[in-house]
């Protein structure tokens, strides 16, 4: 399930493709909401003391007039010790006829939004009972545009889109995800010359003799209340196939626009090629015995429906990204609005892989880094607080790009295989397929496949705001003839909530002669020194080379870079030995010393006879020659002395 996310996406799109105006209206909306940081709660819609097994929406829409009539099956379970009445969900504008209860005419009352229904006795845990609804009026359209009477190139086009709180606005429903139904049977009855489009398996086709005709669509798999989806146009159907095995193909089947059809066609073909791409990634396509689809319709951004995605825009990332949430948010869908991440994140991430399969490592890494781009503007914790505001959950820079980034993070962390082994397990474990899912099993299931206690990175980045600023300082040092110590130290301004992150961190070392290094740290202090000793002489850091982090950083290095730093004091022998007249004299003044440096030489009576350095000396090698020509043959002795330091060599000059 997505809508805004493929909304903000459509902005993006816009700019690049350049499509049509209406959208720039929605970057102002959520540039207007972003501030926003609200931990209030809304009272979760949907009757918790019944367990739904099974819908069927029997509608019959008009377009002239605009109006709709309906005959909802809700067969559920009692789920409390006794249950007397329950309630639906729906909007108090539409006008309830009778509800009848196993064909039995049961009294109910209409308000605030709920349907409540008095059951015909006391229903026990876990009994079953199946209730009708007969209701009309003309939906309201609310959040994203729930219940839609539009057009397209003066034709009409009705279509649903009832993500987070919109499937009350057009039918009697528990509207929460937690409750998937078993299964449902959508039909609708419309005017011949339209087109009516569902989840599922179309089954049948009535034609009613009266200019209408009846299509009834059939649900096999487990399906949430806001995945249930009208689409309705005068379409130009085109099925292509996605062959899964050497006998086995998945129908695609897409409902585009008369008009629409030359420019959607050649995006729509890249959908098997993507459900390829995907099945090997997450595990089989999930609704393999249905179809997949698409569905046209006139929002600006686009919706995953079960099967069959409604789209208002045909770019390759936003075709990906309604697929990729076939998996991540149909097969598996969030529990609650709070963990929308676990759709729309898995889905903004699905994007990236698409394009790492087609056009490799460096253009993934380019969507990467957009992503991170946009995520470092995400405020308030991944975990929406504020569920009551629609613009909270599909917040693009939270939701959307930091839920990406978060996975692209646990790659870094647990390295590719297992990070696609931590997908397909998901995608496919018994205590989330086919049905609902929090943080909390994903991580289970990421701790149980990669034997990492993870629990530091879903909390601080799930749970926590904002990301680490690391402040890198590194220098280097010779060990002995074969190892250097490479000195890290990471610091990280102070945060909210975490006060600082804990990370691995990857460094890689160029050295001199070998091959670059790979090492991680594990950084778990706010201010923290690595020593690291590396076989070969260092010649350069790189911190997180790969960009897994989510960061800004800045990093220093102590000395001058590529230069090998003399590390003691030495004073060698003098070249030529013996000499005439003159002779070379190199010495070494360690790291860190800057001292009142002297070489002086002396007769073998300790006179002193020459002087040739009195000064402040760096760090460093040196050389000087001494020209002894004023002198006669015999032994001399020259002496250093730099600080603590000092040393005395013999020379010869044979005149
Ligand atoms: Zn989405």
């Amino acid at each position: 399930m997505k809508f805004l996310i493929s909304f903000f996406l459509l902005i993006i799109n816009v700019l690049v493709y350049s499509q049509d105006s209406e959208h720039h209206c929605a970057i102002s909306k959520i540039e207007r909401f972003k501030s926003l940081n609200k931990i209030t709660q809304i009272n979760y819609p949907g009757d918790s003391k019944i367990d739904v097994k099974y819908y069927k929406l029997d509608l019959k829409i008009t377009y002239s007039p605009n109006y709709l009539r309906g005959i909802v099956t809700v067969k559920a379970k009692t789920d409390t010790t006794s249950l007397s009445s329950f309630y639906l969900d729906l909007v108090n504008v539409l006008t309830v006829d009778s509800v009848t209860l196993n064909n039995q005419s049961v009294s109910f009352f209409h308000s605030s939004n709920k349907l409540n229904i008095q059951l015909d006795r006391v229903y026990n845990q876990g009994e079953e009972f199946s209730a009708m609804i007969y209701y009309r009026g003309v939906p309201p359209s609310t959040g994203l545009g729930s219940f839609v009477f539009g057009s397209h190139n003066g034709q009409p086009a009705i279509w649903t889109l009832s993500e987070p709180y919109g499937a009350k606005d057009w039918w009697p429903c528990k509207d929460t995800p937690a409750d998937k139904a078993d299964s449902a049977d959508i039909w609708i009855t419309v005017s011949t010359n339209l087109i009516p489009v569902s989840n599922g398996n179309l089954v049948d086709v009535i034609l009613n003799g009266d200019g209408t005709h009846t299509y009834k669509w059939k649900v096999s798999y487990p399906i949430a209340q806001y995945l249930i989806s009208l689409a309705i146009a005068n379409y130009t159907e085109y099925k292509i196939y996605f062959n899964y095995s050497a006998n086995d193909s998945l129908p695609v089947v897409n409902y585009i626009y008369p008009e629409s059809f030359s420019q959607v066609k050649p995006q729509v073909d890249k959908t098997p090629t993507m459900l390829s791409v995907f099945s090997e990634r997450f595990g089989p396509y999930p609704f393999l015995n249905e179809k997949y689809g698409h569905a046209q319709f006139g929002w600006g951004g686009a919706m995953e429906h079960q099967t069959i995605s409604s789209m208002g825009a045909w770019s390759d990332g936003i075709i990906a990204h309604e697929l990729a949430h076939q998996w991540y948010g149909d097969l598996i869908t969030c529990k609650d609005w709070h963990h929308i991440w676990l759709n729309e994140g898995f889905a903004t991430y699905s994007e990236a892989l698409f394009i790492e399969a087609t056009q490799g490592i460096a253009a993934y890494n380019t969507s990467i880094n957009n992503r991170m781009n946009s995520a470092k503007n995400a405020v308030g914790t991944i975990y929406v607080q504020n569920i009551s505001d629609v613009w909270e959950i599909f917040n693009s820079a939270r939701s959307y790009a930091k839920g990406a980034v978060v996975l692209h993070m646990l790659r870094g962390i647990v390295g590719d295989s297992t990070f696609f082994n931590i997908l397909r397990t998901y995608s496919y474990h018994p205590t989330v397929a086919y049905g609902v899912a929090v943080t909390e099993d994903f991580q289970a299931i990421a701790e149980s496949v990669s034997g990492m206690d993870l629990d530091y990175f879903f909390q601080q980045w799930i749970y926590g705001e904002n990301y680490p600023r690391y402040n890198v300082n590194w220098s280097k040092t010779q060990l002995n003839d074969s190892l250097w110590n490479l000195r890290l130290n990471i610091s990280q301004l102070t945060n909210t909530n975490p006060v600082f992150f804990t990370m691995p961190i990857q460094i890689k070392v160029t050295r001199v002669g070998f091959a670059d290094t790979l090492i991680t740290v594990f950084n778990n202090q706010q201010n923290q020194e690595f020593n690291i000793p590396i076989p070969g002489q260092i010649n350069s850091m790189a911190f997180d080379p790969n960009n897994y982090i989510l960061k800004n950083v800045n990093v220093t290095v102590d000395v001058d870079d590529g230069i090998e730093m003399p590390i003691q004091f030495v004073l060698e022998q003098n070249y030529p030995n013996p000499f005439n007249p003159s002779t070379k004299i190199r010495y070494v003044i360690p790291n860190e010393v800057r001292n009142l440096t002297t070489l002086k030489i002396y007769d073998v009576l300790g006179n002193e006879v020459a002087t040739l350095v009195n000064d402040y000396r760096e760090a460093g090698s040196y050389e000087i020659e001494f020209d002894a020509s004023a002198l006669t043959s015999g032994v001399y002795f020259y002496k250093l002395t730099s600080g603590k330091f000092s040393d005395v060599k013999k020379m010869i000059l044979i005149r």
